[in-house]
């Protein structure tokens, strides 16, 4: 980092540069999938989901911010009753068609909040989860945070509302728990020259230091999370706009989601990473993110 984007960066962000001690990646087991579905295909989905033969294995990532005024989640993993409850899924088709895109590997011991526990954080102690997205494998752990805010894009959220949001993954029962706090939030404009390209932003913190943007793509409610903190590199969390950081960077669509949304959200994403050639992008399911938040930190060499 130049001492000139270090300036810059703290004067955009007046409170955001100690609000942030650290930012940690969790897993809720892995999944495997197909090359098609990760690194896109010409084949239509269907026939890659009935035919492919082809698995790869990938993290079921979120992640922990300790942020000075609390605990925030960035997406909450899989829920392991996925394995064990047979109607999890509620539909038989769905039932069907998960096993032909996903071999989950997910045990008991990969809830929420045992996995929490095991690294001394308490599920109790979460104050905010932001939601990167809807699909199963992002909302599962809710059901542990029930005092927390769950804050999503209001996108996102009205996918709840029109036909069959479980033909998208997106599993009603599981979302409009008891006791859920969810919190559908607007996007305002950016007044930030730097993110202006994203046409809205939304300050979790109200410092700066966790600045949600609409990454529509994968899904047309999709949000990203920009995490910045004086002496890191700052960290764009995106959850599943693409599967590696290096797909991202040369354009390589996945197998699902709308192609013209990602590629224009890419192409924003890169202008970003121009803009801060320091960023460091996250994908959730990037086997890379536990090193990738690691080179982040003071002091450590990203050679
Ligand atoms: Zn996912």
């Amino acid at each position: 980092m130049t001492p000139e984007m270090e300036t810059r960066k703290i004067d955009e962000t007046p409170d955001a540069g100690t609000a942030i001690k650290s930012v940690r990646v969790f897993s809720s087991g892995w999944a495997d999938q197909h090359e098609e579905h990760r690194f896109g295909t010409s084949l239509p989905q269907l026939w890659w989901v009935l035919m492919s033969r082809s698995w790869v294995r990938t993290p079921i990532n979120y992640f922990l911010i300790e942020h000075r005024d609390g605990l925030v989640l960035f997406d909450t993993g899989l829920d392991p009753a996925i394995k064990t409850d047979p109607h999890y899924v509620s539909s038989a088709l769905g039932r069907f068609l998960l096993r032909r895109i996903f071999r989950l590997h997910i045990d008991a011991d990969d809830r929420l909040d045992r996995v929490l526990a095991a690294n001394n954080y308490s599920a109790g102690d979460i104050g905010t989860a932001v939601i990167s997205h809807l699909h199963f494998d992002h909302v599962g752990g809710i059901a542990r945070i029930p005092q927390a805010q769950l804050i999503v894009s209001a996108r996102e959220w009205a996918q709840l509302s029109e036909p069959h949001p479980e033909r998208e993954w997106i599993l009603r029962e599981h979302i409009e728990i008891p006791d859920a706090k969810w919190c559908p939030i607007d996007f305002q404009p950016a007044d930030d020259p730097l993110l202006e390209p994203f046409g809205g932003t939304y300050d979790v913190a109200g410092d700066g230091s966790m600045v949600l943007l609409p990454t529509p793509g994968h899904t047309p409610g999709s949000l990203s999370m920009l995490v910045r903190a004086q002496c890191w590199s700052p960290v764009l969390l995106v959850g599943d706009l693409a599967y590696e950081a290096s797909l991202l960077m040369n354009d390589t669509l996945p197998g699902t989601g709308n192609p013209k949304q990602l590629r224009a959200t890419y192409s924003k994403v890169r202008q970003l990473k121009q803009k801060l050639p320091d960023l460091v992008i996250v994908p959730s399911h990037d086997a890379d993110a536990e090193r990738a938040l690691w080179l982040a930190q003071p002091g450590q060499s990203r050679d």
